[in-house]
């Protein structure tokens, strides 16, 4: 995680940039403190993350509030708290936000999330910035919103952001996403409201299955030289990244509990399942699997499909996977540290599961497992 934050860390020496990690990757308490200790804001979408990241030490001016759902209760609970910006994603919230800001005296300062068009060249369901995504306020109406908010007097209008998708391995499309943003600001500049910041999201990929995403530092010479050309190199940064930051840093170690051979496929039966890891199941994801045995010569390999004991079809961690594996061996399932613990449930009545943060030899215990208790708890019989 610290690598992988490093690299952004380097392509911004010098700059004027803000690193806000997007907590929904992985919003585990040690996972916040460790960013929070290096720095990091936090780019939030719930007032359940905002709970989050406080308790993890991390400052509250430091938070940038995305979402396109944000209720009443949430924006007055991050006003009061002193939030840094609201990601505004509609005209209709920045109506809320100022008549929240008002009720209580305060001034809420925002930024309005754009949807500038462009399409990241990624899965469908984590795509963002295309006309037919829910996200942000269509660039044709950008400038008029801002003209309204910078009129209504609960609002103080401090950046534009933008956050076109997840899991990008070009460049292309946020080259082409920071183009049409800068232009904006041009316009809205030219009719006397000031952007403080630029904020270009976050979305970059990682190596699943030999996908080959540039590294932030590289990526962030090519958007730089961008800035700089167009005369915006001095301007106050933000990003918001999240998968990039902490995806390459999880495995999940799961154990075979049986082997299943059949006429038309094998299959692998673990004790980790969708509720653990949904990605295979909600994106069809790859995750590369490898065995923590150094196995007997003598053992076979075999093809099999990876699955768990939820009772769902869709219960799959991998496909086809040549393994030499027996019952009661380990796997590792690799790159999962964003978008699994986080994305988990108790689907099954299965309790999640506990998590170590490992530094160098050291191991910790960052999360215990669910006790049946846990599972239990706030519910009536009748
Ligand atoms: C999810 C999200 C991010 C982070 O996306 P990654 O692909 O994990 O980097 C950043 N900004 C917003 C608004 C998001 O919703």
């Amino acid at each position: 995680m610290l690598a992988a934050l490093a690299a952004y860390q380097k392509g911004f020496a010098g700059r004027n940039a803000h690193i806000c990690y997007a907590m929904k990757a992985n919003s585990s308490l040690a996972v916040l403190q460790l960013f929070a200790q290096a720095g990091c804001g936090f780019d939030i979408v719930s007032g359940g993350e905002m709970a989050r990241v406080l308790a993890a030490g991390g400052e509250a001016h430091k938070i940038i509030f995305s979402g396109v759902g944000k209720t009443r209760a949430e924006l007055h609970e991050a006003l009061l708290a002193g939030i840094g910006c609201f990601n505004v994603e509609s005209e209709a919230e920045i109506e809320v936000l100022n008549m929240v800001a008002l009720s209580i005296g305060r001034k809420a300062p925002i930024s309005i999330r754009v949807n500038p068009n462009v399409d990241p060249k990624t899965h469908p369901y984590i795509s963002t910035g295309l006309k037919g995504n829910k996200f942000g306020i269509a660039h044709e109406r950008t400038l008029a919103t801002y003209q309204r908010a910078a009129s209504l007097p609960g609002l103080q209008v401090v950046g534009i952001d933008c956050h076109i998708g997840s899991q990008i391995t070009e460049e292309t499309p946020y080259l082409d996403a920071m183009d049409r943003m800068l232009d904006l600001v041009e316009s809205i500049e030219a009719t006397g409201i000031p952007i403080e910041h630029i904020d270009f999201g976050g979305g970059l990929g990682i190596n699943y299955n030999g996908d080959t995403p540039p590294t932030a530092d590289a990526l962030w010479a090519k958007l730089l030289a961008k800035l700089d050309a167009r005369g915006f190199g001095k301007r106050k940064l933000m990003i918001e990244p999240g998968r990039s930051l902490v995806g390459n840093a999880g495995l999940c170690v799961t154990e075979v509990l049986y082997l299943k051979p059949g006429e038309q496929k094998n299959f692998c039966i673990v004790d980790a399942a969708m509720n653990d890891l949904p990605r295979p199941a909600m994106y069809q994801a790859f995750h590369t699997i490898v065995p923590l045995q150094t196995t007997p010569t003598a053992l076979e390999s075999a093809v099999y499909d990876v699955v768990g004991p939820v009772c769902e079809s869709g219960d799959w961690i991998g496909h086809e996977r040549r393994l030499q594996i027996q019952a009661g061996d380990q796997l590792a399932v690799l790159s999962a540290g964003a978008y699994c613990m986080s994305m988990s449930s108790n689907y099954n009545s299965r309790p999640k599961a506990a998590e170590v943060l490992v530094d160098g030899s050291q191991a910790r215990l960052i999360r215990q497992r669910d006790s049946v208790a846990d599972q239990l708890r706030g519910e009536f019989l009748l």
